[in-house]
């Protein structure tokens, strides 16, 4: 690959409408899809979340601590053909919008060990990006070496990829404005965090405690525990709201919008 991709998330909260299974936010996967088409950033890589397609599934199957039991076969079917179909949708919004999207499935080019990223097939691609497709992959239930099935996030997928295809940077949407001291939609005194680099991570965090420390273990915190082992290899970061209208072109373009920047480590 000649020139440096970008990696573009869109949360599986924005593309999704996470309190309703299986539904996806049409007007939000159209909007996303014309925005990424006029910023026009090129190699691009895209990767979904799963919110409400993904995740009641693979809970009600119990996918995540692995198997178990036969009977949850047709849950890892499932949950995968799920992901297709919200994948399906993305694509099809993207290509309607004249970006050169193809589906790449985790499922087919990932095998995990104890629920991390041991086997990625980075062949086809480094192969689609040269041609100028804009790959879009997704959080997915994967083959598990030790686990025989898990479910790889799309956090940890965007992380990994962005330090193996050596992203210029990554730009991660969600429906909040980035990073905060606290959940914002439960605390009104959360702050954002504009900037911070890898080892100042564990010193702004130890307000996620009380009522609000279970759902920031669970979204945002482990969300910024993948994201700063990209980070800490170099790789810049940028967390923004992925709901509100023009922010993702803007990111995509490089230009400034509210949101927090995970910086590398500071080199000297
Ligand atoms: P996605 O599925 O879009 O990748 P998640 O829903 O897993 O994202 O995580 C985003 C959510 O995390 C936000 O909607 C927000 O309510 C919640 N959240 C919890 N703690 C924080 C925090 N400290 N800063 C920002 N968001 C937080």
């Amino acid at each position: 690959m000649s020139r440096r991709p970008v990696l573009l998330k869109l949360g599986g909260s924005v593309v999704t409408v996470k309190d309703a299974p299986h539904t996806a936010n049409l007007d939000a996967i159209r909007r996303l899809a014309g925005e990424i088409a006029e910023a026009d950033v090129k190699p691009l890589v895209i990767i979904h979340g799963g919110g409400s397609f993904g995740h009641p599934t693979a809970k009600r199957y119990g996918l995540v601590g692995g198997y178990k039991s036969r009977g949850q076969l047709r849950g890892v079917a499932e949950t995968h053909l799920a992901m297709l179909t919200l994948n399906r949708l993305v694509v099809d919004a993207l290509l309607e919008a004249g970006v050169p999207a193809i589906p790449v499935s985790p499922l087919s080019s990932v095998v995990t060990r104890g629920g991390r990223m041991h086997v990625i097939e980075l062949e086809p691609l480094k192969l689609l990006l040269n041609l100028g497709f804009v790959p879009v992959l997704y959080g997915d239930v994967v083959m598990d070496e030790e686990l025989g099935f898990t479910i790889l996030s799309g956090d940890q997928l965007i992380a990994r990829l962005a330090v193996e295809l050596n992203a210029q940077r990554v730009v991660v949407g969600v429906d909040v404005d980035g990073l905060y001291t606290e959940d914002p939609k439960k605390s009104p005194d959360a702050k954002l965090v504009q900037r911070i680099t890898p080892g100042e991570f564990e010193a702004v965090l130890p307000y996620a405690g009380g009522s609000a420390a279970e759902d920031v273990t669970g979204g945002m915190v482990g969300k910024v525990r993948e994201l700063l082992w990209a980070a800490e290899r170099g790789i810049p970061i940028q967390i923004v709201n992925a709901s509100k209208p023009r922010i993702i072109f803007k990111a995509l373009r490089g230009e400034e919008t509210p949101g927090t920047l995970i910086e590398p480590r500071r080199s000297g």
